[in-house]
Parts: structure tokens; sequence; C-alpha cells
């Protein structure tokens, strides 16, 4: 019997999903499926309420359904209710199982990029208080930072988000951001600045110790003004694509029973498919 899987969004076109999934559906020669699912607010209630009825043994979650999908799942993790917004949802026994595998991501695509980059547990600065930079510093503690900088260019935002998470997370002015560079191994862009039609992050990596390895969540374009100019600066460099498909790998085991792998086909997949879009 054909499993079935699918990302709920509104809209979902842009979504990059089913060319991950469906690659490794191929790859792993699984009688399988993952369709987009355009699914409006007041609709997705009752969606996931017969989601298995309409075949389904799981789904992604985007944009604007994260923190609803929380609320509306029977169980979910850790991960989830930490981040307050779930990307991942499956079916177990009648109940619908909630994830977020955002943090995993994140940390599965830096300890890719830069094997050992948390070896010495140094401070970390952290720019934005979004979704993404809630996963981010999720991840981060999950990991024994203790000493995380976070600044935001809106700073009650950031003053929520380190209340949150309490004790190791401090908040800076966002004019700052380069001051703060200083002792840290490690900087994330979490903001949107960099993507395409945004403006760029500006902040100067002269201040970076050379150790410093420096994350970009943007994956649109792939490599931004901030990965290119920690580059030149011979500084190490994890950029946004590696975590949109690390986040996937979880999701996909769940429905279809193979823990499936990022390979470098994959990243040159949907690497054109973003180069051409
Ligand atoms: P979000 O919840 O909308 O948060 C946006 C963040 O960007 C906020 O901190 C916001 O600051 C900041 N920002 C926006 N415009 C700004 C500006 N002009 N100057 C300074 N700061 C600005 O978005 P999100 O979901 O956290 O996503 C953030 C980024 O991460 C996006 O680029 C997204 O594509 C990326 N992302 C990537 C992955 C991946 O797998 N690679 C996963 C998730 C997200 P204010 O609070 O002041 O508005």
């Amino acid at each position: 019997m054909t499993i079935r899987a699918c990302v709920i969004g509104w809209p979902v076109e842009h979504s990059r999903s089913p060319l991950i999934h469906g690659y490794w559906l191929e790859r792993h020669g699984i009688d399988g499926s993952y369709t987009k699912q355009a699914v409006a607010p007041d609709e997705l209630a009752e969606f996931l309420a017969v989601l298995a009825t309409h075949g389904f043994a799981g789904a992604n979650v985007t944009v604007p359904h994260k923190e609803a999908a929380l609320a509306l799942a029977d169980e979910a993790d850790d991960a989830a209710r930490a981040i307050g917004a779930v990307n991942t949802l499956w079916i177990d026994n009648g109940a619908l199982h909630a994830s977020n595998t955002d943090a995993y991501g994140f940390l599965a695509n830096l300890d890719e990029a830069a094997p050992g980059w948390d070896d010495t547990k140094c401070a970390a600065l952290v720019l934005g208080a979004g979704g993404a930079a809630r996963a981010v510093l999720h991840g981060l503690l999950g990991r024994g930072f203790d000493e995380i900088r976070l600044v935001n260019r809106t700073q009650a935002r950031a003053e929520a988000l380190a209340a949150h998470f309490a004790g190791s997370v401090r908040v800076f002015e966002w004019q700052d951001r380069g001051a703060q560079l200083k002792g840290c191994g490690l900087v994330v862009n979490a903001t949107t600045l960099g993507m395409s039609g945004e403006s760029p992050l500006e902040i100067d990596l002269a201040g970076a110790e050379q150790t410093c390895v420096v994350s970009d969540l943007v994956y649109s374009p792939l490599k931004t003004k901030l990965l290119s100019s920690a580059e030149a600066l011979g500084l190490r460099t994890a950029e946004g694509l590696g975590m949109l498909l690390h986040q996937a790998a979880p999701g996909f085991e769940k429905w279809f029973g193979v823990r499936p792998e990022v390979t470098s086909e994959l990243r040159a997949l949907v690497s054109a498919d973003l180069e051409g879009s």
C-alpha cells in the first residue's frame, strides 16, 4: 500500500519539501508519495482531524500553521513544546504526534559543515528573535552552551525570548552586534536579512575570533553576503540549505521507516531548484 505524506501550508507552493522527500522515496525505492496540501487557517483543525482517514501517515507543517498545529496535536515532544511550534506530524496508534526538527537540523548541519564547532562551548551570538531563533536557542542550550548573546532589531522580542529560555541567554542591543562577536565561537543569522529581496545583514566580522563559525539560516540565496564575507576572512561557515535538508530527515523516517541521508546529490538537486527560482 502506498504510504502518503504531505506538507501543509497557506500558501504552500514555495515549499521544497516535495523535492527533498521525492528524492529520498526514489533513492530508497519506497512505494510512497509526498504532496503539497494548501490548507487555509480556518480549515486546519478539520484537515488534521481527518489526516489518517485521508490516508496520510503524517505531514510537515509550514507557515502559518506551525503554532496552531502544536495546539491541535495529541502529543508533542520536548522540542515542539520548548520551541512553541511544530514542523513535523505523524500518526501513531490513532494519535497525532508533533515535533519540531529545526533545532536538530540546525545542529546536524553545523556538525557536518564545521566538525568540532561545539567542542569548546564558548559564547555564541544569535541574531533574530523569531521562530527560527527559538529553534536555534533550543538547540544550543541542548548542546550545553551556557553563554548565548541574543540581539534583535526589536529588543523587546529578544527579551521575551530570553525570558522564555531563562538563565543562559543575555540580550544586547542590535547596534552592538559587531562588538558582541568578541569571544564567540559561533555567530548565527536567524533574521530574514540576506534573503533574496531583503537587505543584507550588516555586521563587521573583522572583530570575530579566527575560530568563529558563521552560520546563516537563509538559504535563498544559497550564499549570502554574510557567508561570503566570512569565507573571505578564512572563517568556517554553515549554509542554510544544509539545515533545510537535515530537518527533513526525522519526518521521512517516521512516515516511511527509513532514515535518509543528506547526500551531495540531494544538495545539488535542491540548489539547482533554488537557483532556478
Ligand atoms: P520570523 O519569525 O518572521 O522572524 C524574522 C526575524 O528577522 C525577526 O527577528 C526580525 O526582527 C528580523 N528582521 C526582519 N527584518 C529585519 C530588518 N530589516 N532588520 C533587522 N532584523 C530584521 O522569521 P523566522 O521564521 O524566524 O525565519 C528567519 C529566517 O530563517 C528566514 O530567512 C527563514 O527562511 C530562515 N529559516 C531557515 C530554515 C532552514 O532550514 N534553513 C528554517 C527556518 C527558518 P524583528 O523582531 O525586529 O521584526
